[in-house]
């Protein structure tokens, strides 16, 4: 029940930080001003923090070029691989008060929350492993040279972090900028800055040198602009909207920094008549309802054959009904909140514009709350059929548990509704015909094609969007070099 729920979570979590994170400690806002975070799942204010602006940022930034330059810069990459795995420890013996914190902040379940906690566990694991292993390479110039090149931290590196996966997010992008020798200032969103705050204590408990890796809080326009702007970043990674990232990639253009930018997605889940249908059905589900839609990989769009299109949907609605919506610390709960207010009012108004552009809803179409107490900000799964392929229910990224039909006749049609937005970030496909699925990945615009499990994939694997949807590759080795750069060097002999 809630209530005990509740009284764990007092246990737990007591007390939560307030402050920003810098130079390996507490630091009170230069503003001296604090900022509520919500718990979506009963719509109320939890908890206060440090509302951040460019003083803070300033002193964040120093402390982290103090870092580079110091114990950090300093360390061999075996002795770097050693607070990394140190710190994945710590992440999985802290699980439960960061999931808690997670699920009151975000609104998401505590099943979702423990998932994310155990892959931010697994980020810092994996590159922890690859610290020492980042090779440089030699060049053959012929006997009068001798010839090198070696992969260098770029520095001192920003990490702008969205709502949605506040903590895993967070440690897909430090566990490899940390790993590669560099330095780094974190600006978590404003609706859930716990667990960025969290995680920068279990650091230092790990090891990490004071000023490693800070955190400040506050708003993407007080505290994250002027971060990205900072003169002393090398390298901004950013995930967020698209409008957003837009503006992130001009300001890191002012200072010539890089920029690896995951923007937002409306991606297709594909499933041809051959599949097998349980399987289909269990991951469309899961794609598009999973942290109730709030996922930039989320498979927003079913791409479906119509020779099974009536017996599918049919059979996902009974799925979509059985969803049991609630606060994230309900016990039996698997479909929690959206973020915000302000969220929950984009969502229905996206659904709202299709009841009276006259397209069928077939399931779902509502605000709601929490049954259970009456409170909270939840919207009921949706699916929204029969709409033409330029409505704005195909076209543009609800980032919410919406899910549009599109109805096709053939491989090459599924393949012309699937690259029919704007958006390239992933592409599900669920066919038992392998000529098929090789023919649709090598077709299909996306940054990954997920065959016969949607979400496929992990740490190991590269993951990042084309066109709208980003620039540049998170996760697995690639990810390194985002914040390395070559150093090239020649001598004669
Ligand atoms: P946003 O892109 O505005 O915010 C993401 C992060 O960027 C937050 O930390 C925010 O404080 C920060 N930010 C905002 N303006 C900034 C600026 N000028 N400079 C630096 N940092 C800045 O996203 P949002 O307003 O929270 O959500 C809007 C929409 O973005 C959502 O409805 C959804 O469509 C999309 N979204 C996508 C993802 C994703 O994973 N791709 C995640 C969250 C939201």
């Amino acid at each position: 029940m809630m209530t005990n729920a509740f009284a764990t979570v007092a246990a737990e979590l007591e007390p939560l930080p307030s402050q920003h994170f810098v130079h390996g400690g507490w630091r009170q806002s230069a503003s001296g001003q604090a900022i509520e975070t919500f718990d979506p799942g009963r719509a109320e204010p939890h908890a206060r923090f440090a509302a951040g602006t460019a003083e803070d940022v300033a002193e964040a930034v120093s402390s982290a070029r103090q870092a580079q330059h110091g114990e950090w810069g300093r360390a061999t990459p075996a002795e770097r691989g050693r607070v990394l795995m140190r710190a994945a420890e710590l992440i999985r013996e802290n699980i439960e008060r960061l999931a808690v914190a997670e699920v009151l902040d975000s609104g998401k379940t505590l099943t979702e929350a423990r998932g994310d906690v155990r892959g931010s566990a697994r980020a810092f694991e994996y590159y922890a492993g690859a610290a020492d292993k980042h090779e440089g390479k030699a060049y053959p110039l012929g006997p009068n040279y001798t010839s090198y090149s070696i992969e260098e931290p770029v520095g001192v590196t920003a990490h702008i972090v969205p709502w949605n996966y506040p903590l895993s997010t967070t440690c897909r992008s430090i566990a490899p900028a940390l790993a590669a020798g560099c330095t780094a200032v974190v600006k978590p969103a404003e609706q859930t800055p716990m667990t960025a705050l969290l995680l920068a204590e279990i650091l230092v408990l790990a090891g990490l040198p004071d000023g490693a890796c800070n955190v400040v809080t506050g708003t993407g326009i007080a505290a994250g602009a002027p971060l990205v702007s900072h003169p002393d970043i090398r390298h901004v990674t950013f995930t967020g909207s698209t409008v957003t990232g837009i503006n992130v990639m001009k300001a890191a253009a002012q200072n010539i920094a890089s920029v690896t930018l995951e923007l937002g997605g409306k991606s297709p889940n594909i499933v041809l008549a051959d599949a097998d249908i349980d399987l289909a059905l269990d991951n469309v589900v899961g794609a598009i309802f999973e942290n109730a839609g709030q996922i930039c990989s989320a498979g927003s769009r079913l791409v479906i054959e119509r020779s099974i299109h009536a017996q599918f949907i049919e059979r996902l609605v009974e799925r979509a009904r059985r969803l049991r919506i609630g606060h994230g610390l309900t016990e039996g709960v698997n479909f929690g909140a959206i973020s915000s207010a302000e969220h929950l009012g984009k969502v229905a108004s996206y659904v709202e514009g299709a009841k009276a552009r006259g397209l069928e809803i077939v399931t779902g179409g509502k605000v709601t709350v929490d049954p259970a107490t009456g409170k909270g900000w939840f919207f009921e799964p949706t699916i929204v059929d029969g709409a033409d392929w330029d409505d704005p229910i195909v076209q543009e990224e609800i980032f919410g548990p919406v899910l549009a039909v599109q109805v096709v006749d053939g491989v090459e049609q599924a393949i012309a509704a699937a690259n029919c937005t704007q958006y390239a970030l992933v592409a599900g496909l669920f066919t038992r015909d392998l000529a098929k699925a090789h023919r649709i990945a090598r077709d299909v615009d996306a940054g990954q094609v997920f065959v016969n499990e949607y979400f496929a994939g992990g740490i190991e694997t590269p993951f990042g969007g084309n066109r709208r949807s980003g620039i540049g590759r998170e996760k697995g080795l690639l990810a390194l070099s985002a914040y390395t750069r070559t150093k090239t060097v020649t001598l004669r002999i």
